[in-house]
């Protein structure tokens, strides 16, 4: 019988999740909701020395902000629970001595000190110490110390760590979804620590066998975890659980926007973009990281941009909402090289979301910033204004500067934009402007373009001539959307008032 797809996130609460980790998250639960699955929520958190606070919070809000719903998992819950592996703890030990007992994992009593010192003596002549069928029958673990020794050892207490005895010279043909065959050989390999002396299982023992415990049907995880297929595989065969092992797929790097290597953090700060999908302060050093969120990127842009990163849908099509994610999503269209990151193209997203957000859903941001700002404003007006200004903008905070200006009057008038257009036969142009526009009284587009534009005719004036400084008037600089608009939106009154202020002061 087919198997329900259920699939994971598990990510260690080691620090703030990085845009790839949202990415993996995404991967999942687009996976799972293309074949109507569940997409869990694990927090692998089984190594004390990496914990940092507030992580996992961190972790559950930028999912909740991307709108990634976790279907079971640690906050929500379920019938596989806890799923937080701390939480699990007891459970883990049984299974490392089920595979000391099957003979594929061993007790191994050597001090940190001791594997120091080999690791040191090794580099010394220029190898590298592994802890495997090479090396293992000199060291210091209960494959060759008499049973009787292990037995004194184990029960005075001494510290152990329990290894998995990973198979000398044996080719393992794997298999992955997104690159197919892959090979290993286990020679190169050592034997990992499964349980460490701190009675805590390592990342390896717990994430199989929690995969096994809750069903998972498939692992899509970074990369970076390929080296560790290998071991996983073995595992599952060494628990006799092969049958239901999940199939595995390891995402594409996520690459530098220039040069060589995987994106990374500092690259963020350096260049000038985030790599986290929320601000985030590291508890132990203070240091600051933007986050898409604060820097005003829609969820949808950001996830839309990530889906990008690694997959494509086989059209040109580049826009998606989730749900178009979710039913275009396969794994077959994951590529296998590394999907290099654009934060231009990030951008790009923004500003096509914002472009096709209703210019209520806009009003509303911008009405926002101007309450903060203790900005009196109208609210069709600002709909309006949003509808006329959108276009230009990748973020509502730029938006928002920019139109500031129907708000509030200039207060000084841009240097450049002056020199150029207001010129000595300026002023008396604009005198004349000032009195056609008290002459009107209808101050819509249509009205005020058709008398305006009879009067620069009936004066054989250049349009440029006179709405370019008329521009500067009105706004400060020469920017903004069309004058008729400017000025039918902020009415007579006020027009007038700063036509008067600006040959006033100018
Ligand atoms: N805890 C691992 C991580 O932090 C999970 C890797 C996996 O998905 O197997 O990414």
């Amino acid at each position: 019988m087919e198997r329900k797809v259920r699939v994971r996130f598990a990510p260690s609460p080691t620090g703030a999740l990085h845009l790839g980790g949202v990415r993996t998250a995404l991967f999942n639960y687009l996976f799972a909701r293309h074949y109507g699955g569940d997409f869990l929520l694990r927090i692998e958190d089984t190594d004390q020395t990496r914990y940092v606070a507030g992580a996992e919070e961190y972790i559950i809000e930028s999912l909740k902000w991307c709108g990634l719903t976790v279907d079971e998992g640690v906050g929500v819950g379920g019938e596989y629970g806890p799923y937080r592996q701390s939480e699990r703890k007891e459970m883990y030990k049984q299974y490392a001595l089920q595979l000391v007992e099957s003979g594929n994992a061993y007790y191994s009593f050597d001090t940190a000190e001791e594997l120091d010192a080999l690791r040191k003596e090794c580099e010394g002549k220029g190898e590298t110490f592994i802890y495997n069928a090479k090396s293992r029958g000199r060291l210091k673990n209960s494959l060759h110390i008499p049973a009787s020794e292990v037995e004194q050892l184990l029960a005075s207490n001494t510290p152990y760590v329990i290894r998995f005895k990973m198979p000398e010279n044996e080719n393992l043909i794997l298999q992955d979804i997104i690159r197919g065959e892959v090979h290993f050989n286990s020679s190169l390999l050592d034997d990992k620590v499964l349980y460490k002396s701190d009675g805590m299982p390592t990342y390896h023992l717990a994430n199989i066998v929690d995969d096994h415990l809750m069903k998972i049907t498939h692992v899509i995880r970074g990369e970076e975890w390929l080296p560790s297929l290998p071991l996983h595989v073995l595992l599952y065969k060494a628990f006799g659980w092969e049958d239901t092992m999940p199939e595995f797929a390891h995402l594409p790097l996520i690459l530098k926007p220039v040069g060589n290597g995987k994106l990374s953090k500092r690259d963020g700060n350096k260049m000038g973009f985030p790599v986290f999908p929320m601000e985030f302060t590291d508890p132990a050093t203070g240091e600051k990281w933007h986050g898409y969120k604060e820097d005003g990127y829609f969820p949808e842009a950001f996830i839309n941009m990530l889906a990008l990163l690694g997959w494509n849908p086989g059209t040109d099509q580049e826009i998606f909402t989730l749900d178009e994610l979710s039913k275009l999503f396969t794994l077959e269209h994951v590529n296998k090289s590394g999907a290099r990151f654009n934060p231009d193209k990030a951008k790009w997203f923004n500003h096509k979301y914002l472009v096709a957000k209703p210019d209520s859903e806009l009003a509303t941001q911008v009405g926002e910033l101007l309450t903060a700002d203790h900005l009196a404003f109208d609210r069709p007006k600002v709909e309006r204004i949003c509808g006329l200004m959108k276009e230009r903008y990748n973020f509502v905070s730029e938006l928002y500067e920019d139109c500031r200006f129907f708000f509030v009057a200039p207060t000084e008038f841009n240097e450049k934009d002056s020199k150029k257009y207001w010129k000595e036969e300026t002023p008396a142009l604009m005198q004349e402007l000032l009195e056609v526009l008290k002459s009107i009284d209808d101050y819509s587009f249509a009205n005020t373009e058709q008398v305006i534009s009879a009067w620069i005719n009936e004066k054989q004036l250049g349009f440029g001539k006179v709405m370019n400084p008329f521009r500067v008037a009105i706004i400060g600089a020469a920017k903004g959307p069309h004058m008729f608009d400017v000025i039918e939106i902020i009415g007579k009154e006020e027009t007038i008032q700063r036509m008067e202020k600006a040959l006033a002061s100018l």
